[in-house]
């Protein structure tokens, strides 16, 4: 086997290739031919708010001409807590996508990248006190959400939390859902914020294509009134005295969201100016 038929197999199987800033994949869970979760050790000097993203991927394949590989890599959210031993990813399969159509592959002991610079606007302190939080999020959107519900100062900081999670079928809300109802039994938050923490949560899955019991885009059930009547808000709207919103989706959600939010009278802020709802991308595209 030549060097470059060796390069181009660890490409492939991504085994240890002595891979820069590498992590070792310890669980892979699939919920569709669209939607993966995995789970990857955790670099100890590795320190990041709940809600950030990092860079992570895998070798790219070798360059032609000089047999040289690049990694390959994208941003993702970290859908676990900061005080989690490990690291959580939730993730896209694109089928031509040119890491995910790899990246879907993973097996239990395998290798990614991992560069530890976390960063991102969906954290508690870009957000000005409140009272009520709204997590807007539609597709692998729901990952940084994943990691803000895990976090303790998510409840301690809000008597509320309202999740909205949109996909198109049922099966793409399973690991929301999943991770929300694990919630209850989760012996670790049970003790660190004390039991019943999880009430605070309100629930608003709805799917846009497959039949469910909530059906729709949540902007149009925000405009119309129905997400307020159903969640028992009876003001049917967000006010900016308490209420606090992150949003993650595309880049048209975002930009809807955004305009209702501001009907509202809500401000977006950034790290360096806490306001009332903050917003960043689930994917580019
Ligand atoms: C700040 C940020 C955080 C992100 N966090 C996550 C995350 O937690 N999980 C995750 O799966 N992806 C996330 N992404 C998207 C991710 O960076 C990649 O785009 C994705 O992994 C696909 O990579 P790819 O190389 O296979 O295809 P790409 O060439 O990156 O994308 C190909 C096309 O697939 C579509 N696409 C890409 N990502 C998604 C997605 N997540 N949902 C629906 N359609 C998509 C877009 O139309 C895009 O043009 C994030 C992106 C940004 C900017």
């Amino acid at each position: 086997m030549t060097i470059q038929d060796n390069m181009t197999d660890s490409a492939i199987t991504s085994k240890p290739v002595a891979l820069p800033d590498a992590q070792t994949v310890t669980e892979v869970q699939h919920y569709t031919d669209r939607l993966f979760r995995f789970r990857c050790t955790r670099p100890q000097s590795l320190r990041f708010r709940s809600g950030e993203f990092v860079m992570i991927g895998l070798m790219g394949d070798p360059d032609p001409r000089t047999g040289k590989q690049k990694p390959l890599l994208r941003a993702y959210s970290i859908a676990s807590p900061s005080w989690d031993e490990e690291l959580e990813f939730y993730s896209i399969k694109v089928q031509d996508g040119p890491l995910t159509s790899r990246l879907q592959h993973l097996k239990v002991g395998d290798q990614i990248i991992l560069r530890p610079k976390p960063v991102g606007t969906l954290v508690h302190d870009a957000l000005l006190p409140g009272k009520r939080l709204w997590f807007f999020s539609t597709g692998t959107g729901f990952a940084p959400f994943a990691s803000l519900l895990r976090e303790p100062q998510t409840y301690e900081d809000y008597d509320e939390i309202v999740i909205t999670h949109t996909c198109r079928d049922v099966a793409e809300l399973t690991y929301g859902a999943e991770l929300i109802e694990g919630l209850k039994t989760d012996e670790l938050l049970n003790e660190l914020i004390g039991e019943g923490f999880w009430k605070k949560i309100r629930y608003y899955p709805t799917t846009t294509r497959e039949e469910s019991p909530k059906m729709g885009r949540i902007t149009t059930l925000l405009k119309d009134g129905t997400a307020f009547r159903d969640l028992g808000i009876e003001a049917g709207r967000m006010d900016p005295a308490t209420d606090r919103a992150m949003i993650c989706g595309s880049m048209g959600l975002n930009l809807d969201l955004k305009e209702i939010l501001e009907g509202y009278g809500l401000e977006e802020g950034a790290n360096s100016d806490p306001q009332h709802f903050v917003v960043e991308k689930a994917f580019v595209g």
